[in-house]
């Protein structure tokens, strides 16, 4: 799913998704020039004439890998969640009543006397399931009841709409199983991609001796699997390649994948999978192509020794301290945080990842705020009508194509704060034990997935938590959905001005609107299956258009050696270059956008473009930054405010940018899309 989903910010961690409250401060700054670096030009570099003080005055925390806007307002949020899972864990609860599920799943988590007793008890049962793997047979049962229980060695599996057919839900099979965030990670030679290759390394010897192996065997076994994940690798496709929804679609009828997947007997694996259907969504066939072959080519023992180290991976970050720290050598190593956040924050992270719709009742009960609904709703109106007329008035785009890309628009679904209908988690039973409890959260999490089988599409449904600082365009139900966590400063205040929020979330709407229409979005149609509505002309233009983005960022560098990968961001550069577009007309329909008048010293455009830069300042570690560029499609920050601001002639009248600034670009190499 994640495969698909369209979001604002990658999804890297619990952390930077949960939300926060802020007090409303009638007397407050909504922007505020003493972040300004006013030794920087705005045509020269806007993100670090808006945010250069706001740099210089808030360095990373140890306990971090970046720090910006996002973080500022976490903390506000850690707070309040943590109030509240506080209060449920202090009082008795009524067993099964979903306070004692918080409650008692955030005990368990911060319980470390009992914790540290246990060592490695909890994962006893694992270890000793594996043991017992004597055939090939007993290696798939360990592979389907690991993703089962949310460990999901090899592959990636789920049960969601069938992108060429939204109205049913199918088993789908995505290539996965490696430890490191990237394919990349397994063969590139350069010195950072060797030091974090290493402490991969260091972290499965080390894991497998704490579970009682000797140095010798572990730094064997650590060699075996290592070569295992390479093999992987190797037969995965780059980020860019999983861009293209056509090429990773491949619907085979239950003879045909198992014809695919010989050494399996399909149906008994589907059925052991609890996921029975009449067919199977692959994504990338030569990837299964190679686990078929690897069932029979590949010793038992290596197998029981990667299935053990999915566990140990998997289960590391629950268990007593010295699993906790060896898993935080190589997490350091890969994002440069120097030290661990505190336990409370991990734990919250955790609960909110496992049952966030339960903490998320709680949250929304005394944070989420009506009136902010009816603006929202407000202002998707106003951007929709604005992006309607700006597709009527494209010059590139055909009518017939035209016609279909304004019924797509008609049809968003459009989601704001929280769930119409809540998850039910009768059937989850949360006791003592922390890696437990995060089990059982899994197996009731796919169990609730596997159902889908068989059953209409719930369009109910959300893929982020209430709490979330985040948004999301889901193509297969060609929905927008805004999490009550957005609904604040920076991105949003009711008592701001119009240009402080067209620019924050206004900006943020267009962006989501937009990417039902960038390159992959494009590709489905107002029923959210995937299906060419283009004419085959309005297609060869829009990708004309879009190379244009593609060259822009790719010329952006980073760090010594690295560039942005411009295709790799494409989707989400074209989002927010068509967002901002949007939200810019948007606020020039409002009276302010009509005025001249200042606040603070400020023009109401200027505001608006510092609005957006505002949301995006961060500082961030190279190595966390260096991992981004490999793995996230988001441009980094400052990216995210030059690259699409020195294509458009209203921020370059905004703040009197000519030929001759850094961000000018001349008239025949702008881009322009939406
Ligand atoms: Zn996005």
């Amino acid at each position: 799913m994640k495969f698909k989903l369209l979001a604002l910010i990658i999804m890297c961690n619990c952390f930077s998704q949960i939300q926060f409250s802020l007090a409303q401060n009638a007397s407050k700054k909504f922007i505020d020039a003493a972040n300004f670096d006013m030794t920087s030009r705005p045509g020269d570099n806007f993100y670090k004439y808006a945010n250069g003080n706001w740099q210089k005055n808030n360095p990373i925390p140890a306990t971090e890998s970046r720090w910006g806007s996002f973080n500022e307002l976490q903390e506000f949020n850690l707070d309040a969640c943590k109030k509240l899972l506080e209060s449920a864990a202090s009082k008795h609860q009524k067993k099964g009543s979903f306070l004692q599920k918080i409650g008692d799943f955030y005990k368990s988590g911060m319980d470390t006397i009992a914790i540290e007793k246990a060592g490695m008890t909890p994962l006893l049962p694992f270890l000793e399931r594996i043991n017992k793997i004597k055939t090939k047979e007993d290696i798939i049962n360990e592979i389907a009841e690991q993703h089962k229980e949310g460990i999901g060695p090899l592959f990636s599996f789920y049960v969601y709409q069938d992108d060429k057919n939204s109205a049913s839900v199918v088993p789908q099979f995505q290539q996965g199983g490696l430890g490191m965030p990237d394919k990349d990670y397994y063969t590139k030679s350069d010195e950072r991609t060797l030091k974090i290759r290493n402490a991969y390394k260091d972290y499965i010897t080390k894991m497998f001796e704490l579970i009682g192996t000797s140095p010798s065997d572990a730094a064997q076994i650590q060699g075996r699997i290592f070569e295992f994940e390479k093999s992987l690798a190797s037969k995965s496709s780059s980020r860019v390649e999983l861009r293209d929804p056509v090429k990773n679609y491949n619907k085979l009828e239950i003879p045909k994948f198992q014809s695919l997947l010989t050494n399996i007997n399909a149906n008994d694996f589907l059925t052991k999978l609890g996921a029975s259907y009449h067919y199977v969504l692959v994504g990338q066939p030569a990837f299964f192509e190679a686990i078929n072959t690897k069932l029979v080519d590949t010793p038992v023992e290596d197998w029981k020794i990667y299935l053990k180290w999915n566990v140990l991976r998997k289960a590391s970050g629950y268990l007593s301290d010295d699993f906790v720290k060896t898993q935080f050598n190589y997490s350091k190593a890969l994002s440069g945080q120097k030290e661990q956040k505190e336990r409370w924050k991990r734990v919250l992270g955790v609960v909110d990842d496992n049952i966030g719709e339960l903490l998320g009742q709680e949250y929304v009960k005394q944070h989420f705020k009506p009136e902010a609904k009816k603006r929202m709703l407000e202002l998707v109106d106003n951007l929709a009508r604005v992006f309607e007329k700006r597709i009527k008035g494209l010059d590139w785009m055909s009518e017939s194509t035209k016609k279909k890309a304004e019924l797509k628009l008609h049809a968003f679904m459009r989601k704001i704060g929280y769930p119409d209908k809540w998850r039910d988690y009768s059937k989850l039973h949360i006791g003592k034990v922390y890696w437990e409890n995060v089990v059982a959260a899994n197996k009731f999490s796919y169990q609730y997935m596997v159902k889908k089988l068989n059953r209409p599409v719930d369009r109910t449904e959300w893929l982020m938590s209430p709490p979330t600082v985040n948004a999301y365009y889901n193509p297969s139900l060609n929905e927008i959905v805004f999490p009550a966590g957005i609904l604040q400063f920076p991105f949003f205040d009711n008592a701001a001005d119009d240009a402080f929020n067209y620019g924050g979330i206004g900006a943020v709407i267009g962006h989501e609107m937009t990417h039902g229409f960038d390159d992959q979005g494009r590709q489905y149609d107002a029923q959210g299956n995937l299906s060419d509505w283009w004419t085959e002309e309005d297609a060869a233009k829009f990708k004309a258009k879009t190379d244009v983005v593609v060259q822009q960022f790719n010329q952006y560098k980073v760090l010594d050696s690295l560039h942005v990968n411009g295709e790799l961001t494409l989707g989400e550069n074209i989002a927010d270059l068509g967002g901002l577009s949007i939200a810019y007309e948007a606020f020039k329909n409002t009276p302010q956008g009509k005025s001249e008048e200042k606040i603070d010293g400020f023009t109401g455009d200027q505001r608006f473009f510092l609005a957006w830069a505002q949301v995006w300042r961060q500082n961030i570690r190279d190595e966390e930054l260096a991992n981004r560029i490999v793995v996230d499609p988001h441009s980094p920050g400052e990216f995210r405010t030059n690259g699409p601001l020195s294509n458009m002639p209203e921020f370059y009248k905004a703040f009197n940018v000519r030929s001759g600034y850094r961000l000018w670009r001349p008239d025949n190499e702008r881009a322009k899309v939406w």
